[in-house]
């Protein structure tokens, strides 16, 4: 009953969630420097703006990206480029820092996903490439573990392939026919399989079949960025703006050159394709590349170190309230970073957690964390630095207010 009202309470007494902001000046950054904005979009669409407490979202829209990335962006906005030149070019400088054969911008993971899947059907024959989805005569098939099944494998049926899905590298070998086109692994599901990187690389090897590998929010480790071209991985895929905070409808496909290459003619400027809408322009291109430089240079384990204290600072303030308890723990795979999971005694602390993460949603500044009805998950990451301070408070203030 109190918690229903003081839900209630507190969004009434937001009307204007936007105007939160009002007392803030609003900054960006242009050729390095913090500029003034002389608009506020979201406050006059009325669009509610909030701490990221959650993590790499594409319902929050991703991530930030940083000055560097911004500046690529608005450099690229000012001439004119022949867009294939760009791509290529890019293309060779990311393939140089990342030590693979060759790479390419691509319309985030998913994206990335599509054009390869497409481009191992099709090779480079144009009556091929303009009849995708349509798949007759064609290689259609793509085989994965049961336990990789995710949503996001629609990338590759989108463009035409069939998912064969098997659960032994028994099983695989015994899948592998005339129509195999590719077989496809999701790092964030490693542990689940049975057939680990290295045995699924060599069955792709043992039968000639190309090997890709969705490592979509496998950023951090920097060392993922190497590590799975080197283990013999066809292609490997990630999200732009995720962990390496560029453009978020950005991506990176990374491998074999003439898969890679295959994966291109579907893309624009080639309109007659099942591409064409995956488009990237030459500002993400450009904000791409910086936010991979960008990352590549950064202190890992100053971030690291961040992130922890960050957690522990909100870790701690929830603790301090009797009848709260929380873990640390690091996924091993995808969004490997510090997180915390907050539960507590409903008996001590009369609230349930969804409401809690209701009222830091709706609360001023609004807070977005993620979790389910026994638990708030937090992560830091997607923070600017500083705001870890104001989550701590907030959820500490309200579990108080509603202990027994
Ligand atoms: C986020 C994600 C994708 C999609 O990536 P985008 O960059 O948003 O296109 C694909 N696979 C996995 C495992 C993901 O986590």
């Amino acid at each position: 009953m109190g918690t229903r009202r003081k839900a209630l309470k507190s969004l009434i007494s937001i009307p204007f969630i936007g105007g939160v902001l009002s007392s803030n000046e609003l900054l960006t950054y242009q050729n390095g420097n913090l500029v003034k904005l002389n608009r506020d979009y979201f406050k006059e669409l009325g669009i509610r703006t909030f701490i990221n407490a959650a993590g790499t979202y594409t319902s929050m829209t991703g991530s930030l990206m940083p000055k560097e990335v911004i500046d690529a962006i608005n450099y690229g906005s000012l001439e004119y480029v022949n867009l294939d030149e760009l791509q290529d070019k890019v293309g060779e400088r990311i393939a140089e820092l990342l030590e693979c054969e060759y790479a390419t911008v691509s319309s985030g993971c998913f994206g990335a996903m599509s054009i390869a899947m497409a481009g191992v059907m099709s090779g480079k024959d144009p009556k091929k490439i303009k009849q995708l989805p349509d798949t007759t005569g064609l290689r259609n098939e793509v085989i994965l573990q049961e336990s990789h099944t995710i949503g996001y494998a629609q990338a590759l049926t989108n463009v035409g392939a069939k998912l064969v899905k098997v659960k032994t590298a028994e099983e695989l070998e015994n899948a592998i026919n005339k129509k195999t086109a590719m077989l496809w692994f999701l790092n964030a599901n490693t542990d689940r399989g049975d057939i680990k990187w290295e045995e699924f690389v060599s069955l792709g090897k043992k039968h000639n079949i190309p090997t890709f590998i969705d490592c979509a929010a496998d950023v951090p480790p920097v060392d993922n960025l190497f590590k799975f071209t080197r283990i013999g991985f066809d292609m490997v895929a990630f999200s732009g703006g995720k962990g390496l905070r560029g453009p978020q409808s950005a991506g990176l496909l990374l491998g074999k050159k003439e898969y890679i290459e295959a994966a291109r003619l579907h893309t624009p400027p080639r309109g007659e394709t099942i591409g064409r809408g995956m488009k990237v322009n030459k500002e993400e291109v450009l904000g791409m590349l910086a936010a991979l430089e960008l990352y590549l240079s950064k202190d890992h384990q100053a971030e690291w170190k961040m992130w922890e204290d960050q957690i522990d600072l909100i870790s701690e303030s929830a603790k301090s309230i009797s009848g709260v308890e929380t873990t640390i723990h690091v996924p091993p795979h995808a969004n490997h970073v510090p997180s915390l999971k907050i539960r507590w005694d409903e008996s001590k602390v009369n609230i349930s957690p969804d409401n809690v993460r209701k009222i830091l949603r709706e609360g001023s500044p609004s807070i977005e964390t993620v979790g389910n009805k026994n638990e708030i998950g937090i992560t830091t990451w997607m923070m600017v630095p500083g705001q870890e301070k104001i989550v701590a408070k907030k959820i500490k203030k309200i579990l108080k207010s509603h202990k027994i």
